[in-house]
């Protein structure tokens, strides 16, 4: 299923060619500001409709994950790393695809505060 998606104000938008049943929400230091629910998927199946140079970028601790973000409405729709065995993956907000019932996710908790 293609699900589309976007920042606030439209300066990132994307379509995601996946299914989204489970939603991983963690309680790092990030992820709990940022209120994320995400979902993995591989990189060739996000399509950006938006430039590349719409959106900012946003690293930290071993700098392993690209957290990308619009620096006019603040949303971060995904984020970019390698995948356990290398291969380009995304991390898709899924708060950021308004046709998404979220109350249907389920709800996978991960205790990323502890590691
Ligand atoms: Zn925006």
């Amino acid at each position: 299923m293609i699900h589309q998606g976007s920042c606030h104000c439209g300066r990132i938008a994307f379509e995601a060619d996946t299914d989204i049943e489970t939603v991983m929400e963690c309680n790092c230091s990030h992820c709990a500001r940022k209120g994320y629910l995400l979902h993995f998927m591989p990189r060739e199946k996000l399509r950006l409709t938006t430039p590349e140079a719409n959106f900012s970028t946003y690293t930290f601790n071993r700098h392993a994950i690209k957290h990308r973000f619009c620096e006019v409405c603040g949303c971060a729709p995904f984020g970019e790393a390698a995948g356990p065995k290398g291969e380009p993956t995304v991390a898709l907000n899924v708060r950021c695809i308004p046709a998404l019932d979220l109350a249907t996710l389920k709800v996978k908790k991960v205790d990323g505060r502890s590691f």
